[in-house]
């Protein structure tokens, strides 16, 4: 199983993901040509990509979908709620995906997980690897840690989690009140604080990738964000890597292999 975030923050989210031989999207929240782009900087054909899932109905989500779908031939996922909000897709072959459900997608099993964002039915997503069992998940855009994304992110090797702002910055920042509200409540954006809580609780020895997602430019800096995820992570089991993803350019590729916590088990055992 790999995973390569190709952008994430407010100008665009995409990220791809590969078991096996089958390759799924989640978001296109970039143009074609800017998807395109940052494809062919990892080295890989649109076409070979099967289907794209849509989070939420958001610009920096949606963006692509339906050209990009309709160019290299993806099928689009997407909840209903998702569907009826999202100009174009509501008209797009769009197939229709639970709020809490399940979808298989050649090697790829994906699981849908309901978030508290300000959207019809945004969802999350934890998918395995059917070849390898390796679970990864993708948790963006959502206000609060709900007791279901917190279960459902309890034992995935890859976790992509947004880490949107730094409490004080975004109080002190240039943003309006508001605006300021909308971001901190229970239907805006995951701070690196509650990102880090919800990581820690999350974290077991398998955990080999917290990727950081859809980080403010305004309310935060990688730094910043990584610093506050490292110490939330300082006294758990974690020994993987914590990663910012970038906005501008496809992170690298994240992997994981669940042999590691077997090989750890025989080391301890002597075997
Ligand atoms: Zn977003
Ligand atoms: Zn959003």
């Amino acid at each position: 199983m790999k995973l390569c975030v190709l952008g994430s923050g407010s100008k665009g989210n995409a990220v791809l993901m590969q078991s096996g031989t089958t390759r799924v999207l989640i978001d296109a929240g970039f143009s074609t040509r800017a998807m395109s782009k940052r494809l062919a900087a990892i080295g890989v054909d649109p076409r070979s990509i099967e289907a794209v899932i849509i989070t939420h109905e958001h610009v920096d989500h949606v963006k692509g979908a339906v050209s990009c779908a309709k160019k290299w031939g993806w099928q689009i996922y997407a909840t209903e709620g998702t569907r009826g909000a999202s100009v174009g897709l509501d008209e797009a072959d769009t197939r229709s995906v639970a709020s809490n459900g399940s979808i298989d997608i050649g090697d790829i099993e994906i699981r849908t997980v309901a978030t508290s964002h300000d959207a019809e039915e945004p969802i999350a997503i934890v998918a395995t690897g059917k070849p390898c069992g390796v679970r990864a998940a993708i948790v963006y855009d959502l206000g609060v840690v709900t007791g279901t994304i917190s279960k459902a992110i309890e034992r995935v090797e890859i976790l992509i989690l947004e880490s949107n702002h730094d409490g004080e910055m975004l109080r002190n920042g240039p943003y309006p009140a508001m605006l300021q509200r909308r971001i901190a409540g229970r239907e805006g954006h995951l701070s690196n604080r509650s990102a880090a809580i919800a990581a820690a609780a999350s974290a077991h020895r398998g955990l080999s990738h917290v990727v950081l997602a859809h980080l403010s430019e305004v309310n935060n800096t990688p730094r910043v964000a990584y610093e506050t995820m490292e110490r939330g992570l300082k006294r758990t089991v974690f020994h993987g890597q914590i990663t910012p993803a970038p906005q501008d350019v496809p992170s690298r590729t994240f992997s994981a292999d669940k042999g590691r916590e077997f090989s750890a088990a025989q080391l301890s055992l002597g075997i």
